[in-house]
Formats: C-alpha cells, sequence, structure tokens
C-alpha cells in the first residue's frame, strides 16, 4: 500500500518548484511506469523515514481561469482518484480567485486528507497577506515558500504522520 502525494492547483502557484524540491536527491520517474503521462510527474520522495510518491500536476501553459473546466478540473479530479494526500496550493502573490474556490469546493466534497498550502510566503510581509485565505472558510492553513523550502518541514511531518 503505496502513499501518494497530489499537487494541485492553479498555473503558476508553484507546484513544480515544490515537486522538484521533495524530489531533490531522488530520481524522478521518467516512463516505464504506468500511469505516466505528459500533464502529470510523478517522482519519489521520503520524509522522516517514510517513503511516499509525488504527483506533479499542470502542464497546461494558459495562465486564465478559464481553463478550469478543462485542464485544472480534470487534474484534481484525477488527483482525487489517484492520491492518497492532496496538497492544494495557493499563490499568496495572487490571493484568492473563483478557480481557488471551485477546487476548493471539489476537494471539500471529495473528502480525501488535503492539506491547504499558501506558498511565495518568503516574508512576514506575505504571512500576513495569506490570512486572506481563512475566506474559503478554513480551521488551517500552511504557509510556505517553496523558493527557499521555508515551512514545508512542518506540512510534511503533518502528511507523513497523517497516512
Ligand atoms: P506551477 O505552474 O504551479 O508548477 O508553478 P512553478 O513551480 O512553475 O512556479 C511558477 C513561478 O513561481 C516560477 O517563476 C517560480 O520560480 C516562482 N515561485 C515558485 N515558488 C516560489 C516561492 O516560494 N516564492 C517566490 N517568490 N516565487 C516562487
Ligand atoms: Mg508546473
Amino acid at each position: 500500500m503505496s502513499n501518494i502525494v497530489a499537487i494541485v492547483g492553479r498555473p503558476n502557484v508553484g507546484k513544480s518548484t515544490l515537486f522538484n524540491r521533495l524530489l531533490e536527491r531522488r530520481e524522478a520517474i521518467v516512463d516505464s511506469t504506468a500511469g505516466v503521462t505528459r500533464d502529470r510527474h510523478y517522482g519519489k520522495s521520503d520524509w522522516n523515514g517514510v517513503d511516499f510518491t509525488v504527483i506533479d500536476t499542470g502542464g497546461y501553459e494558459v495562465n486564465n481561469d478559464d481553463v478550469f473546466q478543462g485542464e485544472i478540473s480534470k487534474q484534481v479530479q484525477l488527483a482525487i482518484d489517484e492520491a492518497t494526500s492532496i496538497i492544494f496550493m495557493l499563490n499568496v502573490e495572487e490571493g484568492l480567485t473563483d478557480t481557488d474556490y471551485e477546487i476548493h469546493e471539489m476537494l471539500r466534497r471529495s473528502n480525501k486528507p488535503t492539506y491547504i498550502v499558501i506558498n511565495k510566503v518568503d516574508s512576514s510581509k506575505e504571512e500576513l497577506d495569506a490570512t486572506e485565505f481563512y475566506q474559503l472558510g478554513i480551521d488551517k492553513y500552511y504557509t510556505i515558500s517553496s523558493a527557499t523550502g521555508s515551512g514545508t518541514g512542518e506540512i510534511l511531518d503533518d502528511i507523513v504522520r497523517d497516512f
């Protein structure tokens, strides 16, 4: 029984940056594996000695909320079907969008363990801005900087503990 963590969210929020950070020193699965597609990347990672697979979703290039009904909702649904845990990544630079609400609603209905992660929190200024995301009606979010890795340990502690 393997643990699979999928990273979902709008384009440009920083999903691939986190994915690459989680895969540091580990090898991405590039081919010869069932389920590898052009729009999703799979890799192996571990935290506190616990192995898991990470899925980076995306590949859609259009940075426009109109793509939601197509690519983004498809990727969120695939993540719900495939993963044991989901990281829902949001971008503090851009703030909340309608698409974020739609993704959140899909995840909420799925009952999958979901970790809401506000990315690009590079300083205390963004930490304050991140409180906007409580408007999603959530009790808890994590703030991270995928670019520096700050905050990623706390979320990994919780994800791995909940497996
Ligand atoms: P994706 O489309 O969600 O996969 O996003 P990417 O990982 O490709 O990142 C989109 C852009 O955001 C890139 O220019 C990244 O360098 C930048 N980025 C990612 N994480 C951070 C972060 O924590 N802080 C800042 N300031 N920029 C970031
Ligand atoms: Mg990407």
